[in-house]
């Protein structure tokens, strides 16, 4: 692993749907799985071409910057950023960089995460949406990605597993109602 510190009971392997990190072992919840490593970019230099390679391998950690991996190597992908997105994940964040099991995970069960915990859409901008195929019977289909932290339910499901920077301003959105 390169730059990050990932738990020896998650690795990442062929999944049904294409790579995915699985537990090898029994997890229990509140277990820290991943601490992420990479590089920090501003928006104004990640939105260049030069980032575009990372553009699907990189997360929100505040208003303006991204974390992406140190380089487009498969080792520098590692961690959150080989993580896939569910709408009915099995973990969320605990800070910005760490990731946390929500709950007990058995092997063989898939790692994964909401985007909506990490990532939040500027108003002027428009992204592309996500058609989610994580099968869950919680699935939105259609995922929008950086635009769902806004739902009601979801706030109230990932309550304490959002990263903090969405978490500040889900609090500050409520404070000025
Ligand atoms: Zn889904």
């Amino acid at each position: 692993m390169l730059g990050s510190w990932v738990s020896n009971k998650i690795c990442v392997k062929e999944g049904k749907i294409g790579l995915g990190t699985f537990a090898t072992e029994k997890i229990s919840a509140g277990e820290i799985l991943i601490v992420q490593g990479g590089r920090m970019i501003h928006k104004t230099r990640f939105d260049t071409e030069e980032f575009e390679p990372f553009w699907y391998h990189a997360f929100q950690v505040e208003k303006d910057v991204y974390i992406c991996p140190l380089n487009t190597s498969k080792e520098a992908q590692d961690g959150i950023f080989s993580v896939n997105h569910s709408c009915d994940p099995t973990c969320g964040f605990k800070g910005q960089i760490t990731m946390v099991s929500m709950r007990d995970i058995a092997v063989g069960e898939e790692i994964t995460f909401d985007y909506a915990m990490s990532d939040v859409q500027p108003e002027d901008e428009d992204w592309e949406n996500l058609t989610c195929l994580c099968g869950s019977d919680k699935c939105r289909k259609t995922v929008i990605i950086g635009k769902d932290w806004k739902l009601p339910e979801l706030q109230k499901r990932y309550a304490g597993f959002f990263s903090r920077y969405v978490q500040d301003l889900i609090d500050s959105s409520h404070n000025n109602h």
